[in-house]
């Protein structure tokens, strides 16, 4: 028998509460880490910080304190929301919304100081009107298109507001930017067209801070770098470039608990669709975290594709069968007893089975697993400076 007094509680922090189920364990100071290492790499340039998407599914604020205790003073958020939210815990920094400027939603920036980035001609004309009106010279950066055609300026609006100069007297061109659209392929010659087309076109407007590079173009060396890097997934740990090892840490770890173990006969399935059928006499333990928790679907184990390994402390228990909305089945049969059992955790995600190589295999890209990560799983901040405060 074994009482909660012998139990061997492995790899999750004593702070976990008894009523968490799945814990997400963020490394502070592996993200400081990370975005020092960035800001060393951008050379004289400055690094900011890009928390959109609540900080990439990480909680904006915490990791907001994080990056402005590190030197942090740039933000970039997609939403207005994200800016108040940037706002309230950062008076001092600028703080972009890519979303640059919601049509009749002027006072919205300038009421907490939030810079949209202008990426299109009727939001450069708005934001001139409204400073214009206002008698302020209110920052904004504004946004060329060199080739991704998503946002920011093309060359024709590029020529006529060059030939308008009194638009740039209205406010504060505080940035001129644009954005890679093949950064993470560091031999795709894309990513010159870009910086020579990026050179050409903000030439033609009056001269400001520029900045081309997110995570990926930081790596891509000096010239890309200009005045002020914007990286994002490197930050958190996942992989900017392709074809050589990510030289970032990993900053999240992601642990469920066993909920129920079972033996499972020769031929006996598991899980939805009976996808796994098992070939020894196994030990099957269904753990506390699913699709709804942000762990994909696309990580399912079958007959033919076996699923991602999880950990419990250093033996490898691979997913099998399904992965299902609340719950995922580990195959626990090669270990040790004490340690696979009701309440014990599996890391399913951390230093051994990366965020890179999780989405690897579901065919998609750390960002989109770090956004879809659930405010359901219980959040345990390590790391946190006595001046970053609690959370
Ligand atoms: C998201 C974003 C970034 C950060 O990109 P990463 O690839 O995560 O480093 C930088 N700039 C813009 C405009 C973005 O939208």
């Amino acid at each position: 028998m074994t009482t909660s007094a012998n139990r061997r509680r492995i790899d999750v922090p004593p702070s976990v509460p008894a009523d968490a189920r799945a814990v997400l364990r963020i490394d502070l100071t592996a993200l400081r880490a990370n975005w020092a290492l960035l800001n060393k790499h951008s050379g004289t340039a400055e690094c900011a910080g890009v928390i959109k998407a609540d900080a990439y599914g990480l909680g904006l604020e915490p990791i907001a304190r994080a990056l402005t205790e590190e030197g942090c003073r740039t933000f970039f958020v997609a939403t207005l929301e994200e800016g108040r939210r940037a706002r309230s815990i950062q008076p001092g920094a600028a703080i972009y919304i890519l979303d640059g400027l919601l049509p009749d939603a002027e006072a919205h920036y300038a009421g907490f100081d939030l810079r949209p980035v202008l990426s299109s001609e009727p939001e450069l004309r708005d934001w001139a009107a409204y400073c214009t009106k206002l008698g302020r010279h209110l920052p904004a950066a504004v946004q060329i298109d060199t080739g991704m055609n998503r946002l920011g300026l093309r060359a024709t609006e590029v020529d006529r507001i060059a030939a308008e100069p009194e638009l740039f007297r209205a406010f504060h061109m505080a940035l001129v930017m644009s954005h890679l659209a093949c950064a993470d392929e560091q031999g795709n010659p894309m990513n010159d067209a870009q910086r020579l087309q990026f050179d050409r076109l903000r030439a033609k407007l009056p001269t400001a801070p520029a900045s081309l590079s997110n995570s990926g173009g930081t790596f891509l060396g000096a010239p890309f770098h200009y005045d002020l890097v914007r990286p994002g997934i490197a930050v958190y740990g996942g992989r900017a470039f392709e074809g050589a090892p990510n030289p970032m840490a990993p900053v999240v770890r992601l642990s469920a608990r066993i909920l129920q173990l079972r033996d499972v006969a020769v031929g006996e399935a598991v899980g939805y669709g009976a996808t796994f059928k098992a070939t020894r006499p196994s030990r099957i333990a269904t753990i506390a975290c699913g699709y709804a928790d942000g762990f994909l679907r696309a990580l399912s184990g079958s007959a033919a594709h076996p699923g991602p390994a999880g950990y419990i402390g250093e033996y490898p228990v691979p997913v099998v069968g399904r992965v299902s909305m609340d719950l995922i089945t580990v195959d626990v049969t090669d270990v040790p007893m004490p340690l696979a059992e009701r309440g014990n955790w599996v890391e399913v995600m951390g230093g051994r089975v990366t965020l890179d190589d999780l989405t690897d295999r579901a065919g998609t890209i750390g960002y989109e697993l770090l956004a879809r990560l659930s405010k359901r799983v219980h959040r345990i901040y390590e790391g946190q400076t006595p001046m970053g405060g609690s959370s």
